[in-house]
């Protein structure tokens, strides 16, 4: 059993000093993620039972191979951008292909990228398809979108995202509230329209944004997003598991790369995210998901030994003990215990989560 802290990321969208509690420090600048893995993007740094660093990293002590599983915390101020994260196959192929020179490099590492959100205050996000008609609806009432809405209208919603990223009219991104209002979104739905079309006024991906469902979150509660699902989180803080990948294939609101036909190749008709609708305490456990969460407030678990665990404290403390040994965690601080430790408990006062791999 170790004990590691998260890698910060100060990428735009963050919340100014938004991860203090658990990063703590404060930095004056946007904190929008703490990653605790051994992702070679941002490698946890352990630390010893006063919470200071012991110069060595998770990744010291296991590989990529043997820690599945990504778990981040991320406070988003602004929408993230649009974006699909590839499955299993296509990451390798991919990876494979742009060893090549001349490639773009579109992929980060050769793995699947599948993840939940599990929501720690209210948050908003898009992800999944809305309806085509309902999309098509939006989309009419903005100019320049002729041919997007027929593509829709006749099932190419490929097609439909190639038109609205090639819209000739750069203003039409802040029709985008009142087109949905016209539509009969609901307030929550026309607010967040309003919010893309504040924060990316130049950006046409934003034109993307009517194509996905909208969903709102109360804390504890989870969406699950296989890869292939397309998604947008807009704003709040959350908990984010996901296989140990960094695979973003992004279409707008951003202002890294944006690679339309790699992302046309990852996205899928079929699957759906999953919405849990749980409450603090109870197992989150997607179908086919390649990991399980549970959220405890208080009271002791057995961890029976035999996968891949990490628990991540977020409010209150915490105490994990096994034969050799116990230790006490502090909030943003997480416990890592590998498929070949023994059984351990956990005692928490506070909310802890504890996140499982499904893998081994
Ligand atoms: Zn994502």
């Amino acid at each position: 059993m170790l004990i590691v802290r998260g890698a910060i990321k100060d990428y735009d969208w963050g919340v100014v000093d938004g991860l203090q509690a658990w990063s703590g420090q404060a930095t004056g600048a946007p904190q929008a993620e703490l990653w605790f893995g051994v992702h070679p993007g941002g490698p946890s740094p352990l630390v010893d039972m006063a919470g200071e660093p012991t110069g060595e990293h998770l990744a010291d002590h296991f590989d990529i191979a043997a820690i599945p599983l990504l778990v981040k915390l991320l406070a988003a101020a602004r929408p993230l951008s649009v974006q699909v994260h590839p499955e299993r196959e296509l990451a390798a192929a991919g990876w494979l292909n742009q060893q090549q020179p001349g490639e773009p490099l579109v992929y980060s590492d050769p793995f699947e990228k599948t993840e939940m959100l599990v929501a720690l205050e209210d948050f908003e996000a898009f992800a999944g398809w809305r309806p085509s008609d309902q999309a098509a609806a939006v989309l009419a009432g903005l100019t320049g979108t002729d041919d997007a809405v027929a593509a829709l209208r006749r099932g190419d919603r490929a097609d439909a995202i190639r038109a609205l990223l090639a819209v000739a009219t750069p203003a039409t991104v802040q029709g985008l509230g009142a087109a949905a209002r016209h539509a009969g979104l609901t307030d929550d739905e026309v607010a967040a329209y309003e919010t893309v079309a504040r924060m990316y006024p130049d950006d046409r991906g934003a034109l993307l944004t009517p194509l996905l469902a909208y969903v709102r979150l109360a804390a504890g509660e989870a969406v699950y997003v296989p890869a292939g699902v397309p998604h947008s989180y807009i704003r709040g803080t959350g908990l984010e598991v996901m296989t140990s990948s960094d695979n973003v294939i992004r279409l707008g609101l951003t202002g890294k790369p944006v690679f339309v036909e790699h992302a046309l190749g990852a996205l899928s008709e079929e699957l759906e995210p999953q919405l849990m609708r749980v409450s603090h305490g109870d197992l989150i456990w997607p179908v086919n998901a390649p990991f399980v969460v549970r959220m405890i407030t208080s009271g002791q678990e057995r961890i029976p030994h035999g996968a891949y665990r990490i628990l991540l404290l977020i409010d209150g403390s915490a105490r994990v003990v096994s034969e050799f040994g116990e230790v006490t965690l502090r909030p943003g601080t997480a416990a890592v215990i590998s498929a070949d430790d023994p059984d351990s408990f956990v005692e928490a006062d506070g909310l802890i989560a504890i996140v499982q791999s499904t893998e081994r």
